[in-house]
């Protein structure tokens, strides 16, 4: 079987990469399929739309759902799911390195935004700050992640669009300067 061409991969590629660095994993099925497993808070059912859309771009078949307890199971069984994120590895991705392929990097400075969006639908969040008695509003962005190699790669992807960040705790990565929010409010806005 021949393999997928990483040329022929664009956008939808670079947005779900970020969601499976995010909240995604790779299981062994049987006879060399993969099962992609990406786990989503259910409120957020434009989210898991455009989740499951990339799946079917990126994969040419339909993304299966199950949920519980407010969350949403979605999944995908294909043989190439591994040659698409070779990330997968024993543990969690915390515990051990995340570094891209050449021909994932290339795709992410190709499309910084798709990837950034992926990273923030899956750990990331907008929240309003509110300082003086709510006298003064501002939104902020939050990328939270255990892993300080996906970490780095949301800041350098930012920094390829010219949006500041910078750590605020230790797991946490904030957005916060007015340009680099309105930056990326241009293609992300609150999570629904
Ligand atoms: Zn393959």
């Amino acid at each position: 079987v021949a393999c997928v061409d990483q040329r022929g991969l664009s956008v939808s590629y670079a947005y779900l990469l970020g969601i499976y660095l995010g909240d995604g994993c790779l299981t062994p099925f049987h006879r060399g399929v993969w099962k992609l497993r990406i786990f989503m808070d259910a409120r957020y059912t434009g989210i898991v739309e455009s989740c499951k859309i990339a799946i079917n771009e990126v994969a040419a078949r339909t993304a299966g759902q199950s949920r519980r307890e407010g969350c949403v199971e979605i999944y995908s069984y294909w043989k190439h799911w591994l040659c698409l994120f070779p990330q997968h590895g024993a543990g969690e991705k915390h515990l051990r390195p995340i570094r891209l392929e050449h021909w994932q990097t290339r795709l992410i400075e190709e499309h910084p935004k798709a990837f950034i969006r992926g990273l923030i639908h899956s750990d990331g969040c907008r929240a309003i700050n509110r300082v003086k008695q709510r006298r003064y509003e501002y939104p902020r962005y939050f990328f939270t992640n255990h892993s300080a190699d996906i970490r780095a790669l949301f800041k350098w992807a930012c920094g390829l669009i010219g949006v500041e960040s910078r750590p605020n705790n230790q797991y946490n990565i904030s957005v916060a300067r007015r340009r680099s929010v309105e930056i990326l409010d241009g293609f992300i806005g609150p999570k629904a």
